[in-house]
């Protein structure tokens, strides 16, 4: 991970792969068919030079292959006759890789495993401690249509029993609480050393460590499954039209009801072969911490899910370089999670604290958040909501609400003590959150801290901008209805006038404000007004009154009554 060196935005880095799927989606959407084709022959060339495929490097080819289809008419229409060739190459280099994997299904051990991660003792504890979904094989023999995973087709390795009871043990002795036993693969599915699902889950039982388990249940598993419901394990299967009637017949057969999810008839997000690689769809992705998975290590942040990230998330290596890994959150805990505030992390020492910056991969979501409320699940604030805090009425309720507030505070500070023998530390925290709490009552104060907000937005997607011109360009493409119903015309209220005097004006919405601002700058990178703006209100993120606030090395405040 790169930092910006005053610490706006932290760049997460993507594979040359990942790099080359975005060139080719921007050239797509811009008619740019000689660049299309370029790109796509690269990407075989690519390919065709790898001794083999690692499970992500085949699931972005999945993606590459899947986009091409669906742009597959307007791409032989526009490219040289090669282009049809190509694509059928790719094919069957990924065919190939599938065919193999039919074979032999390679067992990873833990010695080799490690190995090939390579991390500091730090590293390895804090991984253990942050994981929230432990994949046990690679690749999944249900292959859905809709798998936001993108799970590879087919089995491909397993990690072997005693890895699998290492990586636990080790997730116990970290007080990871809880872990999901599954990501892109089906827990069923996994097999070592003639040892089944239901081994590893006679182990947990030995250990203070919670598991989940959300299976498609595989037809040739019906015994497995029967013997885990009869051990009670903490199992969900989810429903699809393919194994609904199996499942009600081993109910059955059993007489134990089982934990059932999706069982709807519509799907919520289109994913995989549903991807239509133009709309932007809700994040699929319930957590922030890590994946283990017999391929390595990541670090998960979520996403919106869109063509830029197909998976819903971002996965980002962790590997002897990484020196943060997020605090982990998961459930209802991630859903309270704002996604446009600097991460909270622990750094290599295990000390926790919150990132200066954003990730870009965070940039990206506060890009392509619209404020439509499809995008946002019920329980999680969107960027549109958080900006309405500033708006008038909120800040009037707020003010009538502060008794009650301060009650709040009294009891979690003063609980069973008095103010004078709080520590220092305590004192200074109770002051600051009293102080945050009366500074957005009041009016002056409130304007300030939505114009260091909007700056702090603002400077970051300035300094996202420089370093993605690709990605910025196919956002653009996905945004490109609201930009057309966003961007002021003559007649506007805030043509003319200072982002300053605009966000300072009551009639006018901030969050369209902001979209305004925003859209101007992906366009128009050196719009002065904007880069003034941004100059005069240099913002940082104070995470203990979890407000915006002036940048400490630039002190500067001022007066926009
Ligand atoms: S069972 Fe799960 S992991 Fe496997 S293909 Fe289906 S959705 Fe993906």
């Amino acid at each position: 991970m790169e930092t910006n060196t005053r610490m706006q935005f932290i760049t997460t880095s993507d594979c040359l792969l990942e790099e080359k799927k975005n060139d080719l989606l921007a050239a797509v959407y811009e008619k740019d068919y000689l660049s299309a084709e370029q790109v796509y022959t690269a990407i075989f060339h690519h390919a065709a030079n790898q001794s083999g495929f690692n499970e992500n490097f085949e699931k972005r080819l999945h993606q590459i292959q899947t986009m091409f289809n669906k742009f597959k008419p307007a791409l032989l229409a526009h490219c040289s006759p090669d282009l049809k060739d190509t694509n059928k190459h790719l094919n069957t280099l990924i065919l190939n890789t599938i065919k193999c994997a039919s074979g032999h299904t390679p067992i990873i051990d833990f010695p080799t495993w490690e190995t090939i991660l390579d991390l500091d003792p730090c590293q390895k504890d804090l991984l253990y401690q942050t994981a929230m979904t432990f994949q046990l094989t690679s690749g999944c023999s249900n292959y859905c249509r809709r798998c936001n995973e993108w799970a590879l087709p087919k089995v491909r390795s397993h990690f072997s029993f005693n890895a699998v009871l290492t990586i636990l043990n080790h997730m116990a002795e970290q007080k990871n609480d809880e872990v999901s036993l599954y990501g892109a693969s089906d827990p069923l599915d996994w097999t070592a050393d003639h040892k089944t699902l239901s081994d590893i889950i006679d182990h947990l039982g030995n250990l203070s460590l919670d598991y989940s388990i959300l299976t498609k249940a595989p037809k040739a598993k019906a015994s497995l499954l029967k013997r885990l419901l009869k051990t009670q394990a903490n199992l969900s299967v989810s429903i699809t039209a393919k194994n609904k009637a199996r499942i009600q017949r081993i109910e059955g057969e059993t007489g134990i009801r089982i934990s059932k999810q999706h069982d709807l008839d519509a799907l919520l997000i289109p994913a995989r072969l549903d991807e239509d690689f133009i709309s932007i769809k809700p994040s699929i992705t319930d957590g922030y911490g890590t994946e283990i998975t017999p391929d390595g290590a990541f670090i998960i942040i979520p996403t919106f899910t869109s063509a830029l990230h197909p998976f819903g998330h971002k996965k980002i290596p962790v590997t002897k370089n990484t020196r943060f890994f997020p605090v982990k959150k998961t459930g209802r805990k991630a859903l309270l999670v704002d996604y446009f505030k600097p991460l909270e992390v622990y750094d290599l020492q295990g000390k926790k604290h919150h990132l200066a910056g954003l990730l870009d991969v965070q940039i990206e979501s506060i890009i392509l958040d619209n404020g439509t409320d499809q995008l946002t699940p019920p329980g999680m604030r969107s960027l549109k909501e958080y900006l309405s805090i500033f708006e008038e009425n909120p800040r009037l309720q707020r003010k009538k609400m502060t008794p009650s507030v301060m009650k709040r505070l009294k009891k979690r500070f003063l609980f069973n003590t008095s103010f004078k023998n709080l520590s220092q530390k305590t004192r200074s925290l109770y002051l600051k959150k009293i102080h945050g709490h009366l500074n957005l009552c009041k009016k002056k104060h409130c304007l300030m801290i939505k114009m260091y907000v909007i700056s702090f937005f603002l400077e970051s997607i300035h300094l996202y901008q420089q370093h993605h011109p690709v990605k910025v360009r196919i956002m653009q493409f996905l945004l490109k209805n609201e930009i057309q119903t966003v961007l002021p015309g003559p007649a506007n209220p805030m043509v003319g006038r200072s982002p300053e005097a605009v966000l300072m004006d009551p009639d006018l919405d901030t969050f369209h404000i902001f979209r305004c601002y925003l859209f101007r700058l992906l366009d128009h990178p050196d719009e002065k007004a904007i880069l003034e703006f941004i100059h005069t209100y240099p913002a940082a993120y104070d995470p203990v009154s979890d407000v915006f606030t002036a940048a400490q090395s630039q002190k500067h405040t001022p007066d926009p009554a």
